[in-house]
């Protein structure tokens, strides 16, 4: 029984001698299927089978227990700016390596369409110092794990001057409710955490964002790395590609062409 669905490509392992075990994002979560001959016949699937290419699936099913096989692959969104652009190519590896990690069941359409504008973006307008922070904070909230960085997570009321960083307990407290162990967090920080958390996917609201006077570039650091943080804290995996990645995003600012 043949069946189509709009997926995005996570990633590729050999299967076997000739074949490709394929993993997709669909908006109705993931699947693994066989592409058949796909490693002795890249023309087969016209090489489309690369990182965080939207395509329309054609599977088929098999029997019970097996997986789905891939018979064909329609186009529909590949970034040329990933093919020919190094920093590009690193942030979509990266990308890829965390979506595949994720199993999460309750993975909704919603989640899927975030992921596809997010592409389409980098594929616009590059990788912006503030991407990954914006893709870590964002993809806490598709998986229900949204940090609070308006009120205190423990009285609910919203701290008028200091805030205190308690990234266990999903985001700040306030002064009354803050332990010794919990650091403070710098006021422009804390509302380059809200605004980020809060912009829909827009890149142009992103750079006026890392343009802004307010936030100068150690404000947008430390940002960065509370971030890093707090979605390693909930999303423990190791990411292979991040290393490259950093290594890129050391300069503010950096054009990426
Ligand atoms: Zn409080």
């Amino acid at each position: 029984m043949l069946f189509s669905i709009e997926s995005c490509v996570l990633g590729k392992e050999k299967l076997g001698e000739i074949d490709y075990l394929v993993e997709l994002l669909t908006p109705k979560g993931k699947i693994w299927a066989v592409a058949k001959g796909a490693q002795k016949s890249r023309r087969r699937f016209l090489n489309l089978l690369e990182d965080l290419t939207f395509l329309r699936a054609h599977l088929r099913r098999s029997k019970k227990g097996n997986l789905p096989i891939l018979e064909k692959v329609d186009l529909l969104f590949l970034s040329e700016r990933a093919r020919r652009d190094l920093k590009t190519y690193i942030f979509f590896s990266y990308v890829s390596e965390v979506l595949s990690k994720i199993s999460y069941s309750g993975l909704s359409s919603d989640y899927f369409e975030f992921i596809k504008k997010f592409i389409k973006e980098i594929d616009l307008y590059g990788v912006p110092f503030l991407a990954k922070t914006y893709f870590e904070q964002k993809l806490l909230l598709y998986l229900g794990m949204a940090l609070n960085w308006e009120s205190c997570v423990k009285c609910g009321r919203i701290p008028n001057r200091l805030a205190f960083l308690n990234i266990s307990s999903g985001g700040i407290l306030c002064v009354d409710c803050k332990t010794e162990r919990n650091q403070p967090v710098e006021r422009p920080v804390l509302e380059l955490l809200q605004n980020i958390a809060r912009l829909p996917v827009c890149f142009k609201n992103l750079e006026n964002l890392e343009k802004s006077k307010i936030f100068e570039e150690k404000y947008l650091k430390k940002a960065c790395e509370i971030s890093e943080i707090s979605f390693f804290f909930f999303l423990p995996f190791e990411i292979k590609s991040l290393k490259f990645l950093k290594n890129l995003n050391n300069g503010v600012g950096d054009e990426e062409d």
